[in-house]
């Protein structure tokens, strides 16, 4: 067996939904992506651009129309347990307190319960969450309940983290707090993280590489490197100059997009 090192690679992925049927749509168009152990890459685009359709192929949550991903050069066929995804609402089980939550899938792989308290005692305090263990997921914030999901992935030790808009349903404080933890995490962890967004400040915030999409059918419009120094200074002269590139490459595809979602609509 491969020692997963959190690899990822993506050779002419293309996904049709519906294939063969009236209304077939062409999602994914014939991207190629690679991405390095422990490489933080944002996929950016305008809603409907087909980022999460890509990102659930990774995980092996739907499998490709045409093309082949790899996880450390196996494969993917399936969800695996180096790969961890975390969508925009948390699913933590109401009737389990925190720390049984961050502790389940451990539980599953039969660690006695005063080491998975350890686990979860450890990464929540990571997350900034030291105080909520024997907590149900009821009594926290939105934010709250996300960073415990967080840590419900890490104590899985994924070598990869796949992220769809996981902080969408935030407001802008929380979210630019939970930037920092997510950062954190990456650091602490080694992990590679794939994470879409359609927020350009999000995207400067947190990555290595950008992937600019087009609009749909989803291509890549550019790749950008991002060599700004961590932590990111929003009020940096480069942080702006960044972000005013995005949003030129942006521009025309959200206007596809819309006019496209004019036309579906009519
Ligand atoms: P994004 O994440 O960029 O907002 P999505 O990948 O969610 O875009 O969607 C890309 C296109 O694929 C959209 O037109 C969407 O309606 C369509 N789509 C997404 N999921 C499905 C599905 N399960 N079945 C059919 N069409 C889908």
């Amino acid at each position: 067996m491969t020692t997963a090192t959190g690899a990822l690679r993506c050779r002419g992925v293309t996904k049709i939904w519906g294939e063969g049927t009236a209304g077939e749509l062409l999602a994914v168009d014939n991207v190629d992506l690679d991405v390095q152990p422990g490489e933080f890459v944002v996929m950016l685009g305008p809603s409907g651009c087909g980022k999460s359709t890509l990102l659930s192929m990774v995980a092996g949550l739907v499998p490709p129309t045409e093309g082949v991903i790899e996880a450390d050069g196996e494969p993917v066929s399936g969800p695996g347990p180096d790969r961890c995804m975390i969508f925009q609402q948390s699913s933590l089980y109401p009737w389990l307190s925190v720390a049984d939550n961050v502790g389940f899938g451990l539980r599953l792989r039969g660690v006695p319960k005063a080491e998975r308290r350890e686990v979860a005692r450890k990464l929540l305090r990571t997350m900034g969450l030291a105080d909520v263990l024997d907590k149900h997921p009821d009594e926290l914030s939105g934010g709250m309940r996300q960073r415990a999901a967080i840590a419900r992935a890490m104590a899985m030790r994924p070598r990869v983290l796949l992220m769809d808009e996981p902080f969408a349903a935030l407001d802008v404080q929380t979210r630019a707090k939970l930037q920092n933890y997510i950062a954190q995490v990456r650091e602490e962890s080694g992990a590679s993280v794939l994470f879409v967004t359609h927020s350009i400040d999000e995207a400067v915030a947190l990555a290595d590489r950008i992937v600019v999409f087009t609009a749909r059918p989803g291509r890549f419009k550019a790749i950008v490197d991002v060599e700004l120094d961590r932590p990111r200074d929003p009020r940096s002269a480069a942080y702006h100059e960044l972000h005013d590139r995005l949003v030129d490459l942006l521009a025309d595809e959200v206007d596809r997009a819309f006019a496209e979602q004019e036309r579906a609509a009519r």
